[in-house]
């Protein structure tokens, strides 16, 4: 579904990606760790075109990112993004955040996307929301909006930048509850993040970055048994 082949990008001078290669299929959740500065956001970033990259490819269902002809709204429209700031809209309730995207890009009627909205909050826990405006939520709520909101375009794929690293820690559980979900239900999934709990329980791949290079990679088990970086070694004992 995503290959990633020989990707480099510079900001100027500076090497933030170096040479990444990786293939995610339909399905799997990978999940990217690493010191920060590593060039993980970029790289989610590039995925979906809102970063441009030097040298190297991108395909997103056989679609080269490369080519001049490649539709970037559309290619957005396949893949939702959750950030660790939830970004929502705050002079507009749940609800038309929720629907103001799908009314607007993907023709829906208002009913029709109010309803599917309603389903989305169901989804991830938070149907009584609906009428409030995102200042008078908690953190934790916000940022399940923020996941329904990209559910309700429908994508293929879900990236995620350290969805839960802006919340009180109470509330990180019920975010990652909806993302376990999500993942168990199917979806793509390319999360940065350093929930190794969460990494542990549903992660196909994890990958450890550092200084822009994809340095170690393994399921879960074998990365966090048996890191053979000293990096990815210092790394982990620092967050476990
Ligand atoms: P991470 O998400 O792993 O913390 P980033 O991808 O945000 O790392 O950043 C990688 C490197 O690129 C860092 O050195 C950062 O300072 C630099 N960087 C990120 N965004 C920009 C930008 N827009 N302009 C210049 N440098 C940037
Ligand atoms: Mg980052």
């Amino acid at each position: 579904m995503i290959e990633i082949e020989n990707v480099s990008k510079w900001f100027g001078k500076l090497k933030v990606l170096d040479n990444v290669n990786e293939t995610i299929s339909k399905g799997q959740v990978v999940v990217i760790c690493g010191p920060s500065g590593s060039g993980k956001s970029t790289l989610l970033k590039t995925l979906n075109g809102l970063e441009p990259f030097q040298e190297g490819d991108i395909r997103v269902d056989g679609i080269s990112l490369k080519d001049p002809g490649t539709n970037f709204m559309k290619l957005r429209q396949k893949m939702g993004m959750v950030f660790q700031r939830f970004e929502l809209y705050p002079h507009m309730k749940v609800i038309e955040n929720i629907t103001i995207a799908p009314i607007k890009l993907l023709n829906q009627s208002k009913s029709q996307a109010e309803q599917k909205a309603i389903e989305l909050l169901e989804k991830v826990g938070i149907t009584e929301q609906a009428h409030k405006y995102p200042g008078n939520l908690s953190g934790g709520q916000q940022q399940r909006v923020a996941i329904a909101r990209a559910l309700a375009m429908e994508p293929d794929i879900m990236l995620f930048d350290e969805p839960t690293s802006a919340l009180d820690p109470e509330m990180i559980k019920e975010v990652l509850d909806v993302m376990v979900n999500l993942a168990n239900s199917g979806m793509t999934m390319v999360v940065v993040t350093h929930e190794m709990g969460f990494a542990k329980e549903v992660a196909d791949e994890i990958i450890f970055m550092d200084q822009g290079r994809i340095i170690e990679r393994g399921t879960d088990k074998s990365f966090f048994e048996n890191p053979e970086s000293q990096r990815a070694k210092d790394f982990l004992e620092k967050i476990i």
